[in-house]
């Protein structure tokens, strides 16, 4: 016969299990995880195509609002000069075919002389102050100056005028060292005429600005200094009237040389200065060699019905797009725009526009990598960079799609059941071993405790057969003196053979009850009348061993519905388990306590007890306890599994309290006056 060792037996359903489930897992996850990958591949593709082409129409959205804004900057009210310029126009002129230049709006901090649109006025003094000229510069007669213009200040009517002889008072307090009265002057003259322009094109405010500051210099007002210098750098900064180069450098240079100290917003003032300047001269040199500008306009048009075209114009200071239209050739209208300042005025309308549903995360770089503009919902790391076209400055669009979670790709995903089968398969799997290794332990621990029942049983049978057997033959032999002996011989033989056929019993239940064969025949049963019997019938194999077998029971038992045999053997295995395990105590106690639905029947024992791992296991069918087999007890297993059959039967139930080393009670509770079938 083959061997089927359980050790063999579990490498084999493992291998089979292996074969069976484990390799189509395996298979099935592999594919799944490839149908995954291309189905990512895929959509990565699908996602750069979709990016591709809002990239260009980002662009191309950029060069028709360019169009738009050209049409808009072209209407008549601007033309004139009285409509508003977007502050993002640097510069806007029109040039004619004799090559002669209109300049209708500009952000620059001067202008070349031939753009000048106010002509300076020759500097000279009305000829009603000549006098006073000569008194304070010929005959340095400062009083008598300043009294000839004080006379004009109040008698003039001519504006102009009027001015001149404030300036000339003012300057010639300062040569008769009254710097306070001639402050005092400048500064309302300030408040008086803040746009007045001096001969035409300086402005009052800060040619007086400048001589406060002298005066505030000389005599040590550093406070005052600082601020005033703030403030007519302000002015500087944003012009209100058109300056010449060489009227802006005078003043650039003059405050420049009024205090050297530092001071952090005058320093930023001056930063900010220099950078106009630097803007300024570049788009002078756009404005005095259009050429240049308009060269190659065609190679950009945004617009061909219209020759409208956009192309970068980049200098350090400046990313700008000049935008040009040519009217026939007749005219051509050129625009600069700060690119920047235009970006982020029409950002918001672009990426609305493209982006309604903001599944697309933008970000705009300029050309140093700098962050101009970012629209970002969720940050994210895989951003495609679109250049920006020819016609624009050298700047960068970076898209990315907004990925929705991971569970709602797979979701989404065609290829995501693959893995939700994979899933639940790999489940299944884990689930299927677990059982399958608990099932095969059950079977393979079965089987060992049935060949040790076996064992146990043939050992069992055996020993009262033999000791039957050796009485039986010394009597046959005459071999027994005395009639006394003989009697104790014929009593023990009695009782051998009484508990070989309760072992015999006990075997066939068991086969009954196992496989529910079992009949009960219910009768009312006084139970105490069953264990006063049972106890008489065994006295002598009871008090052999001098064991001492109290029986306690109230003064009426009711009867109960019961098999009486069946409860006999109720009675034998509980007691019979008591004297076996009861080591070398020599006491047990039967109690029957009648409660109101309920009789207990109650065997304890002071014996070797039971550990708690074992009172989980003990009504287990073939299960014999540790403590039992390590003191070498005798024991098939199978009298508390047919205890517990049989009290079931009679819809009872068993208690057992139990500690090592100090006994245990087993108690059998049967209801009373319950209908049994
Ligand atoms: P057996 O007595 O033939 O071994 P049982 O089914 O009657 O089989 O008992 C199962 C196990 O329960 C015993 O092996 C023993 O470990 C434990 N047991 C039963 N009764 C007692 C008791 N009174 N004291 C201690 N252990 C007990």
């Amino acid at each position: 016969m083959k061997s089927t060792k359980p050790g063999s037996r579990r490498k084999k359903i493992i291998l089979y299990y292996t074969l069976a489930v484990v390799l189509p897992v395996i298979v099935l996850g592999y594919f799944a995880y490839r149908g995954i990958r291309n189905d990512q591949a895929l959509r990565e593709k699908e996602n750069m195509r979709r990016l591709e082409i809002s990239s260009q129409a980002f662009f191309s959205e950029i060069d028709s609002s360019f169009v738009k804004f050209m049409y808009e900057l072209t209407n008549d009210s601007i033309f004139s000069g009285a409509g508003k310029v977007d502050p993002s126009v640097l510069l806007f002129f029109v040039k004619d075919s004799s090559g002669s230049k209109k300049l209708i709006a500009h952000q620059l901090l001067y202008l070349p002389a031939g753009l000048l649109t106010i002509e300076p006025e020759q500097p000279g003094l009305s000829s009603s102050l000549k006098e006073g000229s000569r008194l304070e510069f010929v005959e340095r007669k400062y009083a008598q100056g300043l009294r000839f213009y004080q006379e004009i200040i109040l008698r003039t009517t001519n504006q102009e005028e009027k001015i001149q002889a404030l300036v000339a008072s003012a300057r010639l307090y300062n040569r008769m060292n009254q710097p306070d009265k001639a402050k005092t002057l400048y500064y309302e003259m300030q408040k008086d005429y803040p746009g007045q322009l001096l001969n035409g094109q300086i402005p009052l405010v800060l040619m007086a600005g400048l001589e406060i500051m002298k005066i505030n210099l000389a005599s040590q007002e550093i406070i005052e200094l600082k601020n005033n210098r703030k403030q007519y750098l302000k002015l500087l900064l944003n012009p209100s009237c058109e300056y010449s180069p060489d009227q802006f450098n005078m003043f650039y240079q003059s405050f420049k040389e009024i205090i050297p100290e530092n001071d952090p917003v005058i320093d930023s003032l001056f930063q900010q200065l220099d950078t106009q300047r630097a803007r300024t001269d570049y788009l002078i040199r756009i404005l005095t060699e259009p050429e240049l500008a308009f060269s190659n306009v065609n190679d950009h048009l945004i617009d061909s019905k219209n020759e409208i075209s956009s192309k970068p114009v980049n200098s350090s200071d400046l990313a700008a797009v000049f935008i040009s239209w040519s009217k026939n050739n007749d005219t051509q209208t050129g625009l600069v725009i700060d690119f920047p300042a235009y970006m982020k005025s029409i950002s918001e309308k672009l990426i609305s526009k493209l982006n309604p549903d903001s599944s697309i995360n933008i970000k705009i770089e300029d050309d140093d990598g700098k962050l101009i503009f970012s629209k970002v919902l969720k940050e994210e790391t895989s951003y495609l960079s679109f250049p920006f076209p020819k016609n624009l400055p050298d700047w960068k669009l970076l898209l990315s799609e907004n990925r929705p979670g991971f569970m709602t790709t797979l979701l989404k995903a065609g290829s995501g059941i693959y893995l939700f089968v994979f899933i639940l398969i790999a489940l299944l799997m884990v689930l299927g071993f677990i059982f399958t290794i608990y099932t095969l332990n059950v079977e393979l621990r079965l089987n060992r405790l049935k060949s040790e029942f076996i064992s146990n049983v043939s050992h069992e049978l055996k020993s009262p057969l033999t000791s039957i057997r050796m009485m039986t033959e010394m009597l046959h032999h005459n071999r027994v003196g005395t009639e006394e002996r003989k009697s104790a011989y014929y009593s023990a033989m009695l009782e051998e053979s009484e508990h070989l056929s309760h072992l015999i019993d006990n075997i066939l239940d068991f086969s009954r009850m196992d496989d529910d064969r079992k009949k009960y025949d219910f009768t009312d049963l006084d139970l105490d009348e069953l264990i006063l019997r049972f106890l008489e019938s065994t006295r002598e194999r009871l008090a052999e061993p001098g064991l001492d077998i109290r029986y306690n029971c109230p003064d009426r038992v009711p009867l109960i519905p019961a098999d009486k045999d069946a409860m006999l053997q109720v009675i034998y295995n509980l007691v019979d388990n008591a004297i076996k395990f009861s080591g070398t105590s020599r006491q047990i106690d039967i109690s029957l306590i009648s409660k109101d639905d309920e009789l207990q029947l109650c065997v304890k024992d002071y014996g070797i007890g039971i550990s708690s791992k074992d009172q989980r296991l003990i009504f287990d069918r073939f299960y014999r306890g540790d403590e039992p087999q390590r003191l070498g007890i005798k024991g098939s297993g199978i009298g508390l599994t047919i205890v517990q059959k049989i009290v079931e039967a009679h819809r009872g139930h068993l208690t057992l309290e139990s500690k090592p080393g100090e006994g245990s009670t087993f108690c059998v509770h049967l209801p009373i006056n319950k209908n049994v079938e």
